[in-house]
């Protein structure tokens, strides 16, 4: 048996999925009880009185051009948190397996595990060294109970970069025992080409990229799961049937045409510029207690009075996102680098 099925949930490995159904554009659909008629004034390609085609092939084609990745290799969902649902759902047993996790991170990755009733284990960022992945302690932690290993890179709320030699060792080393799951949700921001290219010579590695972030279309919900192809066929069956809107699909393809990319490079290069003004400006003043450095698009600030930096945030009609929640993270918010006038505005607020 592969080593995918040998780790994926049995009961998961014998589903039959739900026939949808059949895909066949050319012909005309009296097998799928749609309505024949357009609702008035759709301007969609397709119309939205049809259903979707699952997992749209343009789609899938376009996203693995985008990344440099096969076809196979791609799954298509609403957002990446989709994919973080549906892997959680495919590999962990409820009462039995667990996620591991390496706070302080991103919180879908425990909401997910707690929805299907799987573990989550915990082995926390090295704070005192920049929050640097403590790989040694994750293998120490990753029993046979453990089959997803969550990284984000960067981290989303700390901002740096994970390193790459270390995520490759945990591959290495969990090869046939767990998937490493690695969240590269900010990678666009950072000066490190994404892992995707390793996911060929380390199938039990696997990527997470998502558009939401720095192509702008957080609203058309689309992300992608890099995979080996066995990882996306067993994904493939549980997904649900039309889990991609025709608007999404519309949405994207033109919002990854070559001119919409070339103005994202633009925004991105504003971006960062506005990145390094926040990191040189914010630790003048005297309310802020310490910034972080980030590869990501925000900044993870500490205050000596955090409510009191929010509150005049607010003031100043931002929001800003409460971090102190986090474990170790005491006084501290996550910013997000805005257009150049915002950032202005928060630094004037907290000035
Ligand atoms: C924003 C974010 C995501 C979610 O992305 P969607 O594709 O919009 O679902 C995933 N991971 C991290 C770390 C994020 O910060």
């Amino acid at each position: 048996m592969s080593w995918v099925r040998e780790l994926a949930r049995p009961d998961i490995v014998a589903l039959k999925p739900y026939e949808h159904a059949s895909w066949e554009p050319g012909l005309e659909r009296l097998h799928a009880n749609e309505l024949p008629w357009r609702p008035a004034d759709d301007d969609s390609a397709a119309g939205l009185n049809r259903y979707p085609e699952p997992q749209p092939r343009a789609l899938v084609e376009r996203l693995a051009q985008l990344y440099s990745v096969a076809p196979a290799s791609v799954l298509v969902g609403r957002g990446s948190d989709e994919a973080i649902d549906l892997l959680t759902r495919a590999f962990c047993r409820a009462g039995h397996d667990s996620v591991l996790i390496c706070p302080p991170t991103f919180g879908m990755y425990s909401v997910c595990a707690r929805i299907q009733g799987a573990q989550v284990a915990q082995v926390p960022l090295l704070a005192a060294d920049g929050f640097a992945l403590d790989a040694e302690a994750v293998l120490g932690c990753c029993g046979p109970g453990v089959k997803l290993v969550f990284l984000c890179s960067p981290n989303n709320p700390t901002g740096n970069l994970l390193e790459e030699a270390a995520i490759l060792r945990l591959g290495r080393e969990l090869a046939g025992r767990a998937l490493v799951v690695v969240d590269e949700a900010y990678v666009e921001f950072a000066d490190r080409p994404s892992l995707a290219r390793k996911v060929a010579q380390l199938p039990n590695l696997a990527i997470l990229r998502t558009l939401s972030k720095a192509y702008g279309l957080a609203g058309a919900r689309c992300g992608a799961l890099i995979a080996d192809p066995e990882v996306i066929a067993l994904l493939r069956k549980i997904i649900p049937p039309y889990a991609i809107p025709q608007l999404t699909l519309e949405a994207v393809l033109h919002g990854l045409r070559p001119a919409a990319l070339d103005a994202a490079r633009a925004n991105r290069q504003v971006l960062l510029a506005e990145r390094r003004r926040l990191l040189t400006a914010l630790p003048h003043l005297a309310r802020v207690g310490r910034v972080w450095p980030s590869e990501a698009n925000f900044l993870l600030t500490q205050f000596a009075d955090a409510g009191a930096a929010l509150a005049r945030a607010r003031e100043a009609s931002l929001l800003v996102r409460d971090a102190r929640g986090y474990p170790g993270l005491a006084g501290a918010l996550r910013v997000t680098v805005g257009t150049p006038e915002q950032n202005g505005r928060l630094l004037e607020a907290w000035g």
